[in-house]
């Protein structure tokens, strides 16, 4: 996959120069695992702080695009329309996207389901698995308000062009941390073999 293995941060001379990198967040088909990732690097988040400003993200609860961001952090890949309509908004909205951990890059666990047709695995979690109460209540759910399933589970790249992936379930908080700061101060980071083993 080209990129997987090298953040080259020309892009960065693209940003907003003028003031603080606008990074915005959000998990599609994930765990919220890749997030917690994020808040991992610890103290380093104050320093994180002082060079970007958060905008649309779980880790500040924004739900909406107003302005222009320069980086966005893609958790997860897509199962549902709902998850391809917001990857959508963030690909108008993001000069650089980013696909954080394996669910984005490859569809990961959520992805098991892909060789299964889409009735059996309902069938299996809602009426007939062996943690299903069975009870004469069961019942697979369609409110009109649960986004409707894609027939399978797509890698973000899949959908819209993405710019560069962060190997690792979840990626290491340092190899996070790298990346960004790499990417805003337009260095070339490579990624040694030992930061992507666990693939
Ligand atoms: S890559 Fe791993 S940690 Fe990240 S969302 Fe997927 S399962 Fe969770």
């Amino acid at each position: 996959m080209e990129n997987v293995n090298t953040i080259n941060t020309q892009l960065a001379i693209t940003m907003n120069t003028k003031n603080k990198p606008i990074v915005a967040t959000t998990s599609l088909a994930g765990c919220f695992g890749c997030h917690m990732s994020i808040l991992d690097i610890d103290e380093r988040i104050l320093d994180l702080i002082e060079l970007v400003d958060f905008h649309k993200s779980p880790i500040n609860d924004l739900k909406k695009f107003d302005r222009r961001c320069d980086i966005g952090i893609i958790e997860g890949g897509c199962c549902n329309h709902e998850n391809v309509k917001v990857l959508r908004d963030f690909r108008k909205n993001c000069e650089v996207l980013i696909s954080l951990g394996e669910c984005a890059i490859m569809g990961g666990l959520p992805a098991l389901r892909n060789s299964i047709p889409i009735r059996e695995c309902l069938e299996e979690a809602y009426l007939n698995g062996p943690s299903v109460l069975k009870d004469g209540s069961q019942m697979i759910p369609n409110d009109i308000e649960l986004p409707p399933l894609l027939d399978k589970v797509y890698p973000c790249h899949n959908i819209v062009k993405m710019d560069y992936f962060l190997p690792g379930c979840p990626p290491r908080a340092d190899l996070i941390w790298q990346a960004l700061v790499a990417l805003i101060e337009g260095n070339e980071m490579k990624l040694p073999y030992e930061v992507i083993k666990f693939d």
